[in-house]
């Protein structure tokens, strides 16, 4: 490599554009004081990258180098200076064969750098000649003056040039940044260190609350299930038992009515009743008194009928007969009033037959009447349950319908029955329910998407798409839930439809669903218009210019655009209807249950009260056949005395007729008298006894009244006490409903019908509430709980783990920076010392060569500490001692000095070197040796030497003069070798 080209323009006293062109070889630049040579250094050095103004002798700001004008030059606002270099030999580690470096300064101050044409930054520069042997501050370039810098910086300092030569710069340059990455590393861990120790205080308490919230969570949510459950199973049964316990209390209120009025009755019975007793017992005293008077009369009759039978025997003292004829007399009479009697008690015996007759035909067409309602209770409970077998039968085939995917296609039943599929929800059609007059507006607006199928994700998707594909079991859509938006309406439009006739409301707000599945039903519902007939649907669409779907409650639709569909188009039933039917068919199935039961309870009522009546007619029955025995007893009583009354009869009528003779009319009168009189009081006593009778009916009346009215009473008694009770429960269970509502509503934001449906109990009831019981001790030994420290934990311990992670990878770090900078002070290390000691040999020989004899030699001044250690300079010119450098004259310096630069050429072979006066202080002889010298490196070193020497010049290759013709700016013009050279 060799600097092949220097181009000026405005840069110092070079305000022409101006390129000097080198060879690779030794170009001398001669020329008066003053006329810009070394302008050249600096302009190399400029382009290089210095830094320092006092370095290109400026004193003020680096536009110093633009040329500042002359008499007769206006100054400049730009200078550049470009450094063609041959680079064939890839000397420059760059794939280029040339490479050029331009540097160029503003007036308003601002740099700019270019390799090869294209803008760079200077550590781009720097970069590529690190380590090269040329640099601004290389050994290879000495400006005017300086070439004795070498001797008079600090042994520490010089070691600089040594570190160039062993080309460590580059990893000295490494080794620093190394250091600084290692303090930007210490400080960062120390940061994440401090933070690592914050957080530590937080981590656990958190990482317990955490668990303490999850742990709360969980039977939180366990609670919430089986409790929502429960609630709506007991609001379910209770509102059952509470209409129960309302028919009960009303029925109950009328039984409680009907025995008050029926109360009244039996007062008015029982007072009638006894009225009739004491009417009896009047009667029957009347009776008995008149039966004293007939005994009376009887009694006396009876004297006088002695009386005149003694008479009559004392009269007709032997006459038997008529002593006779009068005893037939009195037994015919007697035997007539006798029969006269019975013939009574007949009659009253068949009228008491009569009457129990009529009793027992009544009691017949009671029991009739009782077994007839049965009949027809019998054919009700046969209709009823016969229609319950069929509401079951509906049931578990609509059920099983449902449980086998209703009318799904048999792709979307697959997918939906396969549990091995993941992240499968159901399909859209079984996620949304609505009141049942918006039916029939969701199944048309869904149609076809209600067997879309909802999935987690699009993974979710693919996965079960592989399986109909799998399978053969055709196509099926899919929506992921983390891809479907949410469609919705403009508010415009939603301004336009508010307060319209005819307008329902969006249909996604019509129905319900779980939230997580908001985005799908909005997606789907989100953008349908619910009007409530096809008028208003006709009237609205226009009004929203047929932007979006209208569809009445009846399902006719009219579409985007404008298009109308509708008629009575069978659409396919959507779960959500057949749902609907299902909870109608099972309360139909309660009722038909609730009329069954009820039936129950009337046959047992019915049966009860029959047998009851059965045994009334029974005892008819009994008394019946006791009462014909009587009446027949009575009638042969009877006949057998008419019997005996016609013998008598017969025998009385013989003898009168025989013996001529006769009663007396007053006998005769007063048999008949007496027998009359006998008569009365049997008609008497007879009376008293059907009195009696009669009065013990009254009795058994009044006793039966009075137990009745007792049980009533009792009953009545029971039916109120039953009426507080059921009214009491009745309005617990109003209360208990008011608060489970109440309870469901405001922890749990649902209503009644959406806890039924969206909780069921999966387990038995008893078990369920036992887990409740376990769910809410857990929760209360739980305590209070800190629902943030959950996402604070994970927060937190998300950022530990990534610090702490963190600072395992700057330990890490730090220990390959450690290793790096190891490594880099071994080979530098060893690089430096093999360099220095090589020089060290050279430094010697050149020495020796240059002052002709004398000695020299470098002394490093830590040996233990090469990284770090300065070069001692120690040289003795020849016939002198070794002495400190600072005693040496000037010249002497100079030369120590060059052969020191000499040494460091021949170790570190550079292929540019910029010499400015170097050899201004040596005498003749000695510029002849340096000189000299300069023959070592033809072909190795290009240099480029600025002189006034001409001893110098005539080992020069090449002659360039500056000069300075127009006042204050460089020209370059040619010299010839041959005036110079004397060499020969
Ligand atoms: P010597 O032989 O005495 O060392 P020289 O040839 O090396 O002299 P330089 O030091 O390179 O001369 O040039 C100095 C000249 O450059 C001065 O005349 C100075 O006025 C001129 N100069 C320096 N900076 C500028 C500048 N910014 N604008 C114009 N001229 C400048």
């Amino acid at each position: 490599m060799y600097l092949k080209e220097i181009d000026f323009s405005g840069f110092k006293s070079f305000a022409d554009k101006l390129s000097i062109t080198l060879n690779n070889n030794t170009t001398c630049i001669v020329g008066p004081n003053g006329s810009g040579k070394s302008n050249v250094v600096d302009a190399v050095r400029w382009v290089l990258g210095e830094q320092s103004v006092k370095n290109l002798r400026g004193d003020g700001s680096m536009t110093d180098v633009i040329f500042s004008g002359s008499k007769s030059r206006k100054s400049l606002n730009v200078a550049s200076v470009s450094l063609i270099f041959d680079n064939s030999d890839h000397y420059l580690n760059i794939p280029y064969e040339e490479v050029s470096v331009k540097r160029r300064v503003y007036r308003s101050g601002e740099n700019e750098y270019f390799l090869n044409g294209e803008k760079c930054r200077l550590k781009d520069i720097i970069n590529l000649f690190i380590d090269s042997g040329i640099g601004r501050d290389s050994f290879n370039i000495i400006s005017q003056g300086e070439v004795q810098r070498i001797l008079a910086t600090s042994p520490h300092d010089r070691r600089v040039v040594f570190e160039e030569a062993a080309e460590v710069l580059k990893y000295k340059k490494r080794k620093e940044e190394a250091l600084r990455k290692l303090d930007k590393t210490h400080n960062n861990l120390d940061r994440v260190n401090d933070i690592i120790t914050e957080l530590d205080s937080q981590v656990e308490p958190l990482r317990i609350q955490s668990e303490k919230a999850k742990e709360y969570l969980a039977n939180k949510e366990g609670l919430d299930k089986y409790e929502v459950a429960l609630m709506a199973y007991d609001i379910e049964n209770m509102n059952f038992e509470y209409k129960n316990e309302k028919e009960k209390i009303e029925k109950l209120k009328e039984e409680i009515t009907s025995f008050s009025t029926s109360s009244n009755t039996y007062d008015v019975d029982l007072i009638t009743l006894r009225q009739k007793q004491d009417e009896l017992d009047k009667t029957l005293s009347l009776k008995k008194q008149e039966l004293v008077k007939a005994t009376e009369k009887k009694e006396q009759l009876n004297t006088k009928k002695k009386l005149l039978k003694e008479r009559s025997k004392y009269q007709k003292e032997d006459d038997k007969v008529h002593e006779n004829i009068l005893v037939l007399k009195d037994k015919i009479a007697s035997l007539e009033k006798d029969i006269d009697i019975d013939s009574k008690e007949l009659l009253i015996l068949k009228k008491e037959q009569e009457e129990i007759l009529k009793d027992k035909r009544s009691q017949e067409d009671k029991i009739g009447d009782l077994t007839k309602k049965r009949e027809y209770l019998l054919k009700e409970y046969n209709t009823k349950n016969k229609e319950k077998y069929d509401l079951h039968n509906k049931i578990d085939s609509l059920n099983r319908y449902i449980e086998n995917g209703a009318n799904l296609s048999s792709s979307v039943k697959g997918v939906l029955s396969n549990p091995k599929l993941n992240g499968i929800h159901d399909c859209i059609g079984n996620l949304v329910d609505c009141d049942e007059k918006f039916t029939k507006a969701l199944e048309i607006a869904l149609s076809s998407s209600r067997q879309f199928i909802v999935v987690e994700n699009e993974n979710s998707a693919k996965e079960a798409i592989s399986y109909l594909k799998d399978n053969h079991l055709g196509r099926a859509t899919f929506f992921p839930l983390n891809i479907i938006k949410a469609r919705g309406m403009d508010s415009d439009t939603l301004n336009i439809l508010d307060g319209m006739t005819g307008y329902i409301g969006i249909l996604s707000d019509l129905v319900s669903y779980d939230s997580k599945y908001k985005n799908i039903i909005l997606n789907q519902l989100g953008n349908v218009v619910v009007v409530d007939d096809i008028d208003s649907a006709n009237y609205i669409s226009k009004q929203i210019s047929y932007r979006y779907r209208v569809i009445s409650l009846d399902g006719d639709i009219i579409h985007v655009g404008g298009s109308i569909s509708g008629g009575s188009v069978k659409v396919s039933r959507s779960v959500i209807s057949m749902k609907q039917e299902l909870s109608h068919l099972q309360q139909e199935l309660d009722d038909v249950k609730g009329v069954i039961s009820s039936i129950d309870e009337s046959f047992k009522e019915l049966d009860s009260t029959r047998s009851r009546e059965e045994q009334v007619l029974h005892s008819y029955l009994s008394k019946l056949v006791e009462e014909e025995g009587k009446i027949a007893q009575k009638s042969e009583v009877i006949s057998l005395k008419q019997a005996d009354l016609e013998e008598l009869s017969t025998e009385y009528s013989n003898l009168v007729h025989v013996k001529e003779d006769s009663i007396s009319k007053e006998e005769e009168e007063l048999i008949s008298q007496y027998y009359e009189a006998e008569k009365e009081k049997d008609e008497i006593s007879l009376e008293i006894k059907e009195l009696e009778k009669d009065k013990d009916k009254v009795k058994v009346e009044i006793e039966n009244l009075e137990a009745d009215y007792k049980v009533s009473n009792s009953k009545l008694r029971e039916y109120n006490q039953e009426l507080k009770e059921l009214e009491i429960s009745v309005s617990r269970k109003d209360v208990k409903l008011d608060h489970l509502l109440n309870v469901l509503n405001e922890e749990y934001s649902l209503t009644f019908e959406k806890a039924r449906d969206n909780y069921k109990l999966d387990i038995e009831v008893e078990d369920a509430r036992r887990k409740v019981n376990v769910y809410r001790n857990n929760i209360k030994r739980i305590g209070m709980v800190n629902l943030d420290a959950i996402e604070q934990y994970e927060k937190v311990s998300t950022r530990y783990e990534f610090l702490t992670s963190q600072k395992e990878d700057l330990l890490n770090a730090e220990n390959t920076l450690l290793e790096i900078i190891k490594e880099m002070d071994e080979v530098m290390k060893v690089e430096f010392k093999s360099t220095f000691e090589k020089i060290n040999e050279e430094f010697k020989k050149v020495f020796k060569e240059l002052f002709q004899g004398g000695k020299a030699e470098l002394k490093l001044t830590d040996e233990t500490n090469i990284l770090e250690t300065g070069v001692e300079i120690i040289a003795s010119p020849p016939g002198k001692k070794l002495t400190t450098i600072s005693l040496l004259s000037g010249g002497e310096k100079t030369l120590t000095a060059i052969s020191l630069l000499f040494a460091i050429l021949n170790v570190r072979k550079v292929p540019f070197c910029l010499f400015d006066e170097v050899e201004a202080a040596l005498d003749e002889a000695n510029v002849d040796a340096f000189g000299h010298y300069l023959d070592h490196y033809k072909g190795i070193t290009q240099f480029l030497i600025i002189t006034h020497k001409k001893k110098t010049m005539e080992y020069a290759d090449t002659l360039y003069g500056i000069t300075m013709q127009e006042s204050g700016v460089s020209k370059l013009v040619s010299v010839s070798l041959k005036e110079v050279n004397t060499r020969g």
